[in-house]
């Protein structure tokens, strides 16, 4: 081991530690004499990035690092090229700029890599052209034969499975929507809105006293408004028909 003074072709200096025989030394401190220190390289490196005009490419690959979420199909959409001056608008379009996502089978084995990237997560194989748009930039299909194939069952599990939950959605909201029809509007309400519009109504109703003759209240927009003896008994009617609707509806 010796210490050494290793002068940059950059003109700094930088003391180092050798290991190792002597002529192997000495050859690992003239390579690094023909080079820039470290704080240069890092310099010219960014001046790189900084004046790089590729035109920026989006490459889609799979993503590998959710594969225990039976969900979700997550895509990555890392940025190639000179993304430096492309940084705002991929910022509009959601990318972040940090450690590469995993990527595709072979991705596993890359190391991470600080890039603009973006994780899309799509619930069904017909989304993926639709989610994969992003403004003028070419896309680059990164994902192979081979993660499709070893993707392959839990693709078509996910797919299936967000599949069969919006169908299930679907069908609870038409029952609601029949529900609702079979139930109807609320008798108070539509002479609410037909007497005052839209005002803030709590959706309570307070009880008046037939023996004082004090009719039934609501507050509308905080003031208090009567309610006229036909609308309450029609409202009285529909209630009692809503609870049986819902009862019935309950016990199925
Ligand atoms: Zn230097």
């Amino acid at each position: 081991m010796a210490w050494e003074m290793v002068n940059y072709s950059c003109g700094h200096s930088e003391g180092q530690k050798f290991y190792g025989p002597g002529d192997e030394c000495r050859r690992k401190k003239e390579w690094m004499e023909r080079g820039l220190c470290p704080e240069c390289y890092r310099k010219a490196q960014m001046e790189k990035v900084m004046a790089d005009e590729t035109p920026v490419k989006i490459r889609v690959s799979l993503a590998t690092a959710n594969l225990s979420n039976n969900k979700a199909i997550l895509l990555n959409a890392v940025a190639e090229g000179g993304t430096y001056r492309e940084k705002e608008n991929l910022k509009a379009l959601g990318f972040r700029f940090g450690d590469a996502p995993m990527s595709g089978m072979f991705g596993l084995f890359v190391h991470p890599k600080k890039v603009w990237h973006k994780v899309i997560e799509v619930k069904t194989l017909d989304a993926i052209a639709d989610a994969l748009k992003f403004g003028e930039y070419l896309v680059v299909n990164g994902i192979s034969d081979m993660d499709i194939a070893a993707m392959r069952d839990k693709l078509v599990a996910v797919d299936a499975t967000n599949k069969a939950a919006a169908e299930a959605e679907k069908i609870k909201a038409a029952k609601k929507a029949e529900k609702q029809a079979l139930i109807g509007k609320s008798p108070l309400r539509t002479w609410i809105e037909e007497k005052y519009g839209n005002p803030y109504w709590n959706g309570k109703v307070y009880e008046g006293n037939a023996k004082y003759n004090k009719p039934s209240r609501v507050y509308l927009d905080n003031k208090e408004v009567e309610i006229p003896a036909d609308v309450y008994a029609a409202q009285v009617e529909w209630r009692k028909r809503r609870d049986e609707i819902n009862a019935k509806e309950a016990a199925k």
